[in-house]
């Protein structure tokens, strides 16, 4: 059996260590004689395996007391709605710091529930950075104020969590959640699918302050009404075990590797590895401003497009796989989560400077 380097945006690779143990007690979980799959939510064993998941994912993030994490399903694009449907409360508008596809497709969703503000933008530079802080106008009054940390078609990520004052932080997540620490204590609501950074596809985690909880507009669904998941430890319905259980897995491989000021060590060695390629050459070019160029997904474009079908092709035959980019940005795009170890970042650079002296 060989393993690909995959650089895939999402879902994305898992640690190998992670798919070993799900396989060694895929038909027989610690005994039970049964498999994760097919245990009720409500039994002991698997009350156990979230309960554990969730104090693991607490602790990795330095969740404080006062603030609820749920797991839920629907993905980033359903909490694109259901953020609005919770957190309005009451109130007429959302600010939006607009850094490209996501927080699009988020105002999209959003304006169906409330009036959209655009209060920063970098479209008019092709969404190569996050605006700078200082020229952001935000409206005392909106409901909230909505930023994606890491926009994974664009590349670009914040580093420094905005103060916006008394107006609550949500943050779309999906793609850095767990990458390094953060102050959950500066948000308001956190959000994200597991399946770039965290395990398979289907969980999506919320973190939410408790004081946000519990003004649902009347017409949510009970599944996706904050007051009523947290009500009931987020199995008001049933959540997706299997899911939550290689979750888990993944927050002790996290743990045994240090936590989260270790990977982001790591992770900031892997990157660099990559922008010093992108920035050492003239055949390759990076689109996003350095203060901005994000930890887990490197857009990057060929000298000349033409090359780009050749480039995948070699990519493909030495086992590196999924570095077309986004069809909005075109280019490649090599996504770099927690799990890539470095090696593949380095063999992705090798067969960068042997194309390069090919075709350069
Ligand atoms: C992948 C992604 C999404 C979409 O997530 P779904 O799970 O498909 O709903 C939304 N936002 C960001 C930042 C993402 O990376």
């Amino acid at each position: 059996m060989t393993r690909v380097y995959n650089f895939s945006p999402g879902p994305a690779a898992l640690p190998s260590s992670v798919l070993e143990t799900a396989a060694a007690e895929l038909l027989d979980w610690h005994g039970s004689g049964m498999s994760v799959m097919e245990m009720s939510h409500r039994g002991p064993e698997f009350m156990g395996i979230a309960q554990r998941a969730e104090a693991l994912f607490r602790e990795l993030l330095a969740v404080p007391a006062h603030y609820k994490v749920l797991f839920m399903q629907g993905g980033a694009i359903g909490e694109n709605a259901i953020v609005p449907m919770n957190l309005l409360r009451g109130r007429s508008s959302i600010d939006f710091v607009d850094t490209g596809e996501w927080t699009k497709k988020s105002m999209q969703e959003a304006q169906k529930y409330a009036r959209v503000n655009v209060v920063a933008s970098s479209a008019a530079t092709g969404y190569d950075r996050v605006p700078t802080r200082s020229s952001w106008r935000l409206d005392p009054d909106a409901a909230y104020v909505h930023v994606c940390s890491n926009e994974t078609i664009g590349g670009v990520e914040s580093f420094d969590t905005p103060d916006v004052g008394a107006v609550p932080l949500v943050a779309d997540m999906s793609s850095n959640l767990l990458s390094r620490p953060i102050d959950v204590a500066k948000y308001g609501l956190i959000y994200g699918g597991a399946q770039k950074n965290i395990g398979p596809a289907g969980l999506t985690l919320v973190v939410v302050r408790e004081d946000l909880i519990g003004q649902a507009m009347p017409l949510t669904p009970s599944a996706f009404d904050f007051g009523i998941v947290a009500a009931h430890d987020s199995m008001y319905n049933t959540p997706p075990t299997w899911a939550i259980y290689i979750a888990g897995l993944v927050f002790e491989w996290i743990q045994q590797r240090g936590g989260l000021v270790a990977m982001e060590a790591y992770n900031r060695r892997k990157a660099a590895v990559l922008y010093d390629c992108l920035d050492a050459s003239r055949f390759y070019r990076s689109p996003v401003q350095p203060e901005n160029r994000s930890l887990m997904n490197v857009p990057f474009h060929l000298k000349d497009p033409a090359l780009d079908a050749a480039f995948l092709a070699g990519a493909q035959q030495r086992g590196l796989v999924q570095l077309k980019g986004h069809r909005v940005v075109g280019g490649m795009r090599a996504s770099i989560y927690n799990a890539m170890p470095i090696e593949g970042v380095q063999a992705l650079v090798d067969w960068m400077q042997d194309f390069e002296r090919q075709h350069g």
